[in-house]
């Protein structure tokens, strides 16, 4: 029995409780436990003490305060200590429960001073959820707090809307402190920079409650630039009503530039940063569908570099980019606002001029005149590496709109309105016009079967014969012919260019110098001992293995180099003199003769080619043609015989086709004759029959 049980019972002097106090105590909805504080025992505990506890009074009056609290035992001794003879103290403890559950619990503990055992009255009150729930927000706010992405708090109950509250993440991306921050709008971050449409949507959005995710120009305190990417919810109260924003904002800044260099890498030349081809087409198309529905023409220019690939070869690729750089650059200052320019790939550049009149004519003189500006400017010397270049290109231009044009197509037929550029002599600009149409289709018709027609054996060496004063043999010229298939013979001047254009030329030349040297060392055989001439193109005198392969077909045939002469043209030196002089040098010094083919037609003078080591040169057919009738073609004959005696130049006239050409010449002095007037070109077994008619070879 203890004092609960005489509940009439008045409070006793000593304070012990009894009557109305026990009564209250029995009864009160709130845990109240007393405690022996000498001991911790649990001297008494209520009805609601048992229900939370789980224990019955009896169980609880048998145990110590101990068996519930989880704190260590001598914690609780030390607590009950201090607890006498002070007030009142509150404490947040776990107590576990019967069931073995652990509650949050707060605990005013109250001394009773009274006779006997010093006692207190603990008042329980269970917390749990009102702890998980403290816990919670404190995550919460630890969670935000911890977030890398910024995060914000904006009151929406104040007309601005300001920031309540802001993460370290926020703070360290905007270099703002929370002081400075609380209170304001969020626009601040917007700076100046106020036109963004994005930040309107935000607005918007907001307006109306609902949520939003926008990628803004944002500034920091020190006024740099960062793309934030903002989401901004709205927060809503248990009545449904907004009462906070809760914005999260990232630093995007970094994605955002690669997502320009990845567009920078679609459409843009990485050397010159010029749109590319795909851009190009892209906006030709638009422009294509803009001057067809507004009835105004535009145009597209091709321009390609001459002679960019022996830049590159001779120079190295450094300084061929420095001059891709360099062009791209005037091409880009020499347009009008809202044309482009663009790189094709390789030294190919195109221009889309634009808006340029109403009238074809008038479209294509205007063109013209800005095409001519860009001609101009590409040509002007440009200083790389130390070093004067000189470039030079060529044009075609077509302009739109036609009947039904494509940019494709008009992109093809600026190519071919280009390679007319380049075949009326480089450095030129040219219109398109239909009828080069046909011109380029059998081009490219040729291109597709000159591929096939050395390993097919379509090529033929024909033989023109060169003689003396007397009309005897003295020597040979080795010309092509290709014997198409179904077109017949054909004759260089329809391939040669097209085989030069597209790198063929190499392997041809080889094969018709190694027939040559076949040809040389069978006739030396029969006890002739003739010359041999054989054409080099600037190509091929240009690849690294010429001189390799010269010198390994000679050892393989058995030729003797004495009987061999390369004949070459200007175009070759015009290219690179220096180069051009050590490989001919190189060649001298192998025994092989060098021609100077096609004299007259070029630039330079014969002093200027004296520098070189030629043993020969060709007067070109079109100063003989003239010659007899002609006192300006005459004087230049004679000039060149009356040149080259003294510095031991041989010469040869080519296209001798009258006797009185012959006699001319003669007249002149001139030693050697090549012409249809002594033999055409002819098959090699129609010269070998003429050199027998001529006894020079044995007819076995
Ligand atoms: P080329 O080197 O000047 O050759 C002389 C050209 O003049 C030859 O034309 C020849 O048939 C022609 N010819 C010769 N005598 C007369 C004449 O009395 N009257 C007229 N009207 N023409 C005459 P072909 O064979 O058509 O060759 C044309 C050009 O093609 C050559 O001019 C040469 O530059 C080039 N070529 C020919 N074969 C080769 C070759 O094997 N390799 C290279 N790289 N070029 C070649
Ligand atoms: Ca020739
Ligand atoms: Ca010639």
């Amino acid at each position: 029995m203890t004092i609960l049980d005489k509940p009439s019972e008045p409070l006793s002097p000593q304070g012990v409780p009894g009557g109305i106090f026990a009564c209250v105590f029995k009864n009160t909805p709130t845990i109240q436990l007393i405690i022996d504080l000498e001991h911790g025992k649990i001297v008494e505990a209520n009805a609601a003490a048992e229900a939370f506890y789980g224990w019955p009074r009896e169980k609880l009056q048998s145990m110590r305060i101990h068996d519930i609290n989880t704190r260590a035992s001598a914690d609780i001794d030390a607590l009950l200590k201090a607890t006498h003879p002070s007030p009142g103290h509150t404490f947040q403890f776990h107590h576990r429960l019967a069931s073995g559950e652990i509650k949050a619990v707060e605990v005013s503990i109250t001394a009773m001073d009274g006779v006997g055992p010093p006692l207190c009255l603990s008042i329980i009150h269970d917390i749990t959820n009102r702890k998980q729930a403290e816990d919670r927000i404190l995550l919460c706010q630890r969670a935000m707090d911890a977030s890398s992405n910024g995060l914000t708090i904006a009151d929406a109950g104040q007309a601005d809307m300001p920031f309540i509250y802001a993460n370290p993440a926020f703070l360290k991306m905007t270099g703002y402190s929370l002081d400075e921050i609380k209170g304001h709008n969020c626009r601040f971050l917007q700076g100046s920079d106020r036109n963004q449409k994005e930040a309107d949507q935000l607005r918007e959005a907001i307006k109306q409650g609902k949520h939003c995710e926008v990628v803004l120009r944002n500034y920091r305190k020190d006024g740099t630039l960062f793309w934030n990417e903002v989401i901004v919810s709205p927060v809503r109260d248990a009545s449904g009503q907004i009462t906070h924003y809760i914005g999260s904002q990232k630093d995007v800044s970094e994605r955002k530039k690669a997502e320009g260099d990845i567009e920078q890498l679609a459409y843009f030349d990485p050397l010159t940063a010029l749109p590319n081809r795909r851009l190009f087409l892209d906006r030709l198309a638009m422009n294509v569908a803009f001057a067809q529905r507004t009835k105004t023409c535009g145009a597209v220019a091709l321009i390609d570099l001459d002679h960019f690939k022996h830049l590159n070869e001779a120079e190295g690729h450094e300084r061929g980019d420095q001059l891709l750089r360099e062009v791209a650059r005037r091409i880009n200052i020499n347009l009008r606002p809202g044309d482009t320019g663009a790189r094709l790939g390789g030294d190919e550049f195109v221009v889309l001029l634009t808006n340029l009149a109403a009238d074809p004519v008038a479209a294509a003189q205007l063109a013209r005149v800005i095409v001519e500006g860009l001609f101009e400017a590409i040509c002007e010397p440009a200083i790389l590496g130390g070093l004067t270049h000189q470039s030079a290109a060529s044009i075609g231009v077509v302009i739109f709109p036609q009947e039904k044009d494509s940019p494709l197509g008009l992109l093809q037929q600026a190519d071919t309105a280009m390679y007319r550029a380049k075949e009326s002599g480089r450095n030129a600009i040219c219109f398109f016009e239909p009828a080069m149409q046909a011109t380029a289709q059998v081009r490219l018709t040729i291109e597709r079967d000159l591929r096939l027609a050395l390993e097919r054996g379509e090529l033929r060496m024909y033989l023109q014969p060169q003689v003396n004063r007397t009309a005897a043999i003295i020597g040979v010229e080795a010309l092509m012919r290709w014997e198409h298939p179904h077109n017949g013979l054909v004759a260089p001047a329809a391939f040669i260019p097209v085989a030069e254009e597209t790198g063929l030329i190499v392997a041809m030349g080889e094969w018709i110098f190694a027939q040559a040297c076949i040809l040389a060392t069978q006739l030396a055989e029969k006890g002739s001992n003739i010359r041999i001439a054989v054409n080099v193109s600037p190509r091929q005198f240009r690849d690294p293995n010429f001189l390799g392969y010269i010198s390994q077909t000679m050892k393989e045939t058995g030729a003797s180099p004495s009987l061999l002469v390369l004949e070459i043209t200007e175009a070759v030196i015009f290219d690179n003199f220096a180069e051009a002089m050590v490989k001919m040098n190189q060649i001298k010094a192998m025994g092989i003769h060098l021609s100077l083919d096609d004299f007259g037609t070029g630039y330079s003078s014969l002093a200027y080619l004296q520098k070189l080591p030629f043993s020969e040169i060709k007067i070109d057919r079109s100063f003989i043609t003239d010659a007899p009738n002609n006192a300006h073609d005459a004087a230049l004959v004679e000039a060149i015989l009356a040149l080259a005696r003294p510095n031991n130049l041989q010469v040869v006239a080519e296209g001798v086709e009258t006797q009185q050409h012959v006699d001319f010449l003669k007249g002149h002095s001139c030693p050697i004759f090549q012409g249809y007037f002594y033999g055409r070109p002819m098959p090699r077994d129609e010269f070998i029959a003429m050199m027998q008619k001529q006894k020079l070879i044995s007819s076995k």
